[in-house]
């Protein structure tokens, strides 16, 4: 026998003392044949991450995985076959009324104390974990001479100030032939508003304008919109070049004007030194995105130990993404700290749905053909993958999409599932730092804040060892616990954050556009 015919020790994940099925762990999955530990004999070649089926599941029973029906068998489904969704019937999504409200009351954990970062304090109080010049546009029309004047600005004056990690323009397709009076346009105008005061930014807010867009500079930073910092008194006027201004004669003339004004905050960024924080002024989001199966097993639990170690130490965790949290919502309601918070959750998934339904779709809209292959039967079996990351804290707060978030704990910030708006969005809520689980891979990431990603499988953290930060797949393999790669995870964003260490996106500077959520019409 060669070392590829040897049978291999077959390794199976199931996540609940209840579940009839659990998923193939071995890497290239498992051939007919195989004996499993649980009894029965493989009847079909299961892939990695694939759902089998353990004990004999008759028509129209519950298949159950977390503990709860992902699905109802279509026909019987014996022992050792293969479950994927074509033998599934999707359950319906849960009724919003009558939902469990705030009914668990978890053990208070002890506060974890004395971890701190070097971070950059700003005059209002908040902390950025980056020193970046950002250009907030209004319009997609001055893109492209943004973007010409961001690389002069990068070649010629950057360089002269070494404190200063990057320039970048707030780009996006918002502006105009949008209807800006539209139910709805409050969202991608709060966004830009909210993004345009990240903490990253130290509150050098400068804006490029066409002049003739229907988003005006002062619609989107009206008077006493920018907090007043050390450098800016009440009274100081918004900071805008527009383009379509009679003092330019010729394109360098918007050039020079945009370099001119990026000199001034350049230098008063170029000022800003990193001090020692508490871990509590970190604003994290959560989210994820390439989901397969090991993502609820491996990557989603340790950021989710992560979650609680970090509320544990007063920070501000955000997890978002509603049409993966949908199917979960009497697990999040139950957590709500208070019935007002449970309440606000509901009407977060009730605007969510009749969202979708304008389209005529639900949420079983949201899985892709990648998450399939991944073993990801469903929406169902997903979202309850997906909201292990909020792990076991109280739920204290909901933040509605593109609102900037005002509070410490666990936040549910309700945004889409899509990772560049849900990116963009948890950026306008204050985000300083993002964390990104993936089992299928993707190079994601955002020039504004760091990305850490982290790996649900060793093969994937294997062949993208120069994307991937953090290896959950060990979780998996049995060499580390949910535990240790929650506290490597926890150690790593103190490092991240304080700049000591770069993610793998930011090391080739990868990122992704700025989406902003536009649920208004556009003209
Ligand atoms: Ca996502």
């Amino acid at each position: 026998m060669t070392a590829a015919d040897t049978p291999r020790r077959p390794l199976l994940i199931s996540m609940h003392a209840r579940d009839n099925v659990a998923i193939v762990a071995n890497d290239g999955g498992l051939p007919p044949g195989t004996v499993l530990p649980a009894g029965p004999t493989l009847r079909d070649q299961v892939p990695q991450g694939h759902k089998v089926a353990l004990r004999d599941i008759p028509a129209d029973g519950a298949v159950l995985r977390y503990g709860i029906p992902i699905g109802y068998a279509l026909k019987d489904i014996p022992a050792g076959s293969w479950v994927h969704e074509r033998l599934l019937k999707m359950p319906t999504a849960r009724e919003l009324e009558g939902l469990p409200i705030a009914t668990v009351k978890p053990e208070p954990q002890a506060p974890l104390e004395g971890y701190t970062f070097e971070g950059y304090r700003n005059a209002d109080g908040s902390v950025g974990t980056r020193n970046i010049l950002a250009i907030t546009t209004t319009v997609q029309c001055v893109a492209g001479v943004l973007d010409f004047a961001v690389q002069r600005i990068k070649t010629e004056l950057l360089p002269k100030y070494p404190n200063v990690d990057d320039v970048i323009g707030l780009e996006h397709t918002y502006g105009c032939g949008v209807a800006i009076d539209a139910e709805g346009a409050e969202i991608p105008i709060r966004t830009l508003r909210n993004i345009s005061l990240n903490p990253n930014f130290g509150g050098e807010v400068m804006v490029v304008s066409l002049g003739c867009e229907k988003l005006q500079p002062e619609r989107l930073l009206p008077p006493g919109s920018i907090p007043i910092t050390d450098q800016r008194g009440a009274n100081e006027a918004l900071d805008v070049v527009c383009l379509q201004d009679e003092a330019h004669i010729g394109f360098m003339s918007m050039i020079d004007a945009i370099m001119g004004t990026a000199k001034n905050h350049l230098e008063k960024l170029n000022a800003r030194r990193r001090v020692n924080v508490p871990a509590s002024e970190l604003v994290v989001g959560v989210q994820c995105g390439g989901s397969d199966a090991f993502s609820g097993v491996t990557a989603n639990p340790a950021v989710g130990y992560c979650t609680d170690l970090l509320v544990r130490a007063g920070a501000s965790v955000m997890f978002s993404e509603v049409t993966e949290v949908r199917d979960a919502i009497d697990q999040l309601t139950s957590r709500a700290t208070t019935p007002e918070v449970a309440e606000a959750m509901i009407q977060q998934m009730a605007w969510y749905d009749a969202y979708l339904q304008r389209g005529r779709v639900d949420r079983s809209a949201n899985t892709t053909p990648g998450n399939k292959k991944g073993g990801l039967s469903n929406i169902v079996e997903k979202a309850m993958g997906s909201i292990i990351k909020s792990g076991s804290s109280p739920i204290s707060g909901v933040l509605p999409p593109g609102e900037k978030l005002r509070q410490t704990g666990l936040t549910f910030a309700a945004t889409p599932a899509s990772d560049f708006i849900c990116g963009t969005l948890q950026l306008a809520a204050g985000m300083n730092l993002h964390v990104f689980t993936t089992g299928r891979g993707t190079p994601y990431g955002l020039a504004e804040c760091p990305v850490i990603k982290v790996a649900t499988r060793s093969d994937l953290a294997r062949r993208w060892h120069d994307l991937m930060d953090v290896n959950a797949g060990t979780i998996a393999d049995g060499d580390k616990t949910i535990e240790e790669v929650g506290w490597e995870l926890f150690q790593l964003m103190l490092d991240v954050a304080s700049g000591r260490k770069k993610t793998w996106a930011e090391q080739w500077k990868l990122h992704n556009a700025l989406v902003l959520f536009n649920p208004a019409p556009v003209t």
